[in-house]
């Protein structure tokens, strides 16, 4: 029998716990896993790497047809050729990212490759709006959330795991600052899809959020993992 094919979107606001819960829901299930945010950070790495001001439409949209974003199994992120894995998770990029996501000419185009992604293999893809504008027709639609203090606390603590040097306070003005563009943007902005599931994970551990998002992709499309 032919194996039906799935698309599961997880969205929300910055550090709501996303890429941790759609990894390990991916490898359970077997799916792949779409880090969205990482192909918006790698656009706006180069833009800052080719000494553009990400503040600058014209000239940040200029780089499109020489921005090659590819995304590997393991997690790596690379923009013409170079790994960018690390690079893309300092303040730098974060601070400047959403400038990037806020351009039209830039989402369609990263938006084209995520929909080419999701075309042919079950995935886990998480963003912003993957369920109202990537993938309308995703069986299953998660809208993760959690209080900005857990947020950036979570956010923070990744940071010092990573080596990546930040302060809370920073932390905090960052994140409150991408949610504001993030939601505030003209074309597909931050916002829960209409058929969303709604998550509160400000109390639950990482375990409690995964059986959730499992429990209701079973119940949408009869799809669990193999051995549990
Ligand atoms: O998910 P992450 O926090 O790494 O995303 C970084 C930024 O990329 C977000 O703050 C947002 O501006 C942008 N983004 C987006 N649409 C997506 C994924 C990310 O606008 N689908």
């Amino acid at each position: 029998m032919e194996k039906k094919i799935v698309s599961v979107a997880i969205d929300g606001p910055a550090a709501a716990g996303k890429s941790t819960v759609a990894k390990i829901v991916a490898k359970d299930l077997d799916f792949t896993y779409i880090d969205t945010g990482a192909m918006y950070r790698a656009f706006t790495y180069y833009v800052i790497k080719k000494g553009v001001d990400p503040k600058d439409e014209a000239a940040s949209c200029s780089l499109i047809p020489e921005v090659d974003i590819v995304l590997e199994k393991d997690g790596k992120v690379f923009v013409n050729g170079e790994d960018v894995t690390r690079p893309i998770r300092e303040p730098l990029v974060s601070g400047n990212v959403s400038y990037i996501a806020s351009y039209k000419e830039i989402r369609l185009a990263l938006v084209d490759l995520q929909r080419k992604m999701a075309g042919t293999k079950s995935v886990v893809m998480d963003g912003r709006d993957i369920g109202t504008y990537v993938l309308p027709n995703a069986e299953v639609k998660i809208y993760q959330i959690a209080s900005v203090e857990t947020r950036a606390q979570r956010r923070y603590d990744e940071n010092v795991s990573k080596g990546i040097p930040t302060s809370y306070e920073d932390v905090v003005a960052d994140l409150k600052k991408r949610d504001y563009i993030d939601s505030h943007r003209a074309f597909a902005p931050l916002k829960p899809a209409e058929d969303s599931v709604q998550l509160d994970t400000s109390d639950m551990t990482v375990q409690e959020v995964v059986d959730a998002v499992l429990k209701t992709i079973e119940e949408k499309t009869g799809v669990k993992p193999l051995c549990r």
